[in-house]
């Protein structure tokens, strides 16, 4: 329950009680908001007094009177404004006046309430300055996390690909100055090893190709009939040779054949990202298994391993954009954080899920389900 803070101006004690009595056990809810408001109400008599309470603390609403004894409320309202005060602001105002309408919403009121008003009125008023505060809060955050993202962007791209870029140099330099022989074979490690560092970098502007392209909506689905037993074992021969390098054996339990309508490469990055994955994080003589099956309408996708595992906190965190999991046992291993966030976007065009359970140094269990239909 998140809480908004009203600061009731009115002379008359009745009118202060009145409000309190009607917003302290209000709740405002929309089905679009993660979250209920409910309010806490702070009360003064005087414009005065209004001031001094918002130049001291944050005010979320300021419920103000116009008629006060001292400064009026449109003063207080041109104060609010010539200070830039982030607060929304209602006037109360007792007779209909459009001299002090057009003055107040000159100064930036967020609207009017008629004086005497209903308890529905007043309700109203708040839930409508409520849904308000939300959209603009949810606004201000998205650009937030907008910027945040392109500059995580940034340096994920300056970082991951400056490390094999100096790398290839310093190889190819060896080789400009011939300083170990002057034969081509002399050098076949640091070609096989440019051209891994090459593969890794595609990879990431791969990675992030893709992840720019579901974000802007500009990825075009290709829907077709696509065979997921055929994806899942061209998945398994690209990682094949890693995984008979660290000597985790792959077992697959698949149908015949599974036939969905879905954009092929869209269902490769989910097969490649989860048994990548499950290759790389898994330990040396270890254990790969992939299940496709269908179980109540719904397509699931399985993909067990025996590695390194994950704790709670860290699970709960995976799918988000360049999140990886540094540790001890993750620092050799080389990623850019986003395979598994993409996954979970192009599964959302499916209306599908993942979940993952998780056990440290035990391994993981990745579950995909894809509603058929
Ligand atoms: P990347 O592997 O490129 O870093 P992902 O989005 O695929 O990015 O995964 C995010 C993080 O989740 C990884 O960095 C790793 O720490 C963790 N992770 C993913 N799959 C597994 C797995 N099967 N076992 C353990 N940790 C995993």
């Amino acid at each position: 329950m998140a809480k908004l803070s009203i600061l009731v101006v009115d002379d008359e004690s009745g009118i202060r009680s009145g409000i309190k009595r009607i917003l302290q056990n209000f709740v405002v809810s929309f089905p679009f908001m993660d979250e209920d408001f409910e309010y806490e109400l702070i009360e003064v008599e005087t414009g005065e007094d209004a001031i001094e309470v918002i130049n001291n603390q944050l005010i979320d609403i300021v419920l103000l009177d116009n008629k006060l004894p001292g400064i009026e409320g449109i003063e207080v309202l041109e104060y609010i404004k010539k200070n830039k005060i982030s607060t929304s602001v209602m006037m109360i105002t007792s007779y209909a006046s459009l001299d002090l309408a057009v003055k107040a919403t000159k100064n930036g009121a967020f609207n009017f309430i008629p004086k005497p008003f209903t308890p529905q009125e007043l309700r109203t008023a708040i839930e409508s300055i409520t849904k308000h505060l939300f959209l603009k809060r949810m606004t201000k955050k998205m650009h937030k996390e907008g910027k945040q993202i392109r500059f995580q962007f940034l340096s994920v791209l300056s970082h991951e690909l400056k490390s094999p870029l100096n790398a290839i140099e310093g190889y190819l330099r060896i080789m400009q100055d011939k300083q170990i022989g002057d034969n081509i074979g002399d050098y076949e490690t640091m070609i096989s090893r440019s051209m891994e560092r090459i593969k890794g970098m595609r990879n990431l502007i791969i990675d992030l190709l893709d992840l720019t392209r579901i974000e802007s909506g500009e990825k075009k689905q290709n829907l077709t009939q696509v065979n997921l037993v055929e994806i899942a074992q061209l998945a398994i021969d690209t990682i094949e040779p890693m995984a008979i390098q660290k000597n985790v054996k792959i077992i697959t339990n698949f149908p015949e054949q599974e036939i969905i309508t879905a954009d092929i490469n869209e269902i490769e990055i989910i097969f490649n990202n989860l048994i990548s994955n499950g290759i790389k994080y898994n330990k040396n003589d270890g254990e790969l298994e992939i299940i496709i099956k269908r179980e109540n309408k719904e397509l699931k996708i399985i993909v067990k391993d025996t590695g390194i595992g994950m704790s709670k906190e860290e699970t709960a965190q995976l799918f988000k954009e360049f999140v990886r999991i540094r540790n001890e046992k993750t620092k050799s291993i080389t990623g850019s954080g986003l395979g598994l966030s993409i996954t979970q976007k192009i599964l959302k065009l499916y209306k599908g899920k993942i979940k993952v359970e998780s056990e440290e140094d035990k391994g993981s269990v990745f579950t995909v389900t894809i509603p058929l239909n």
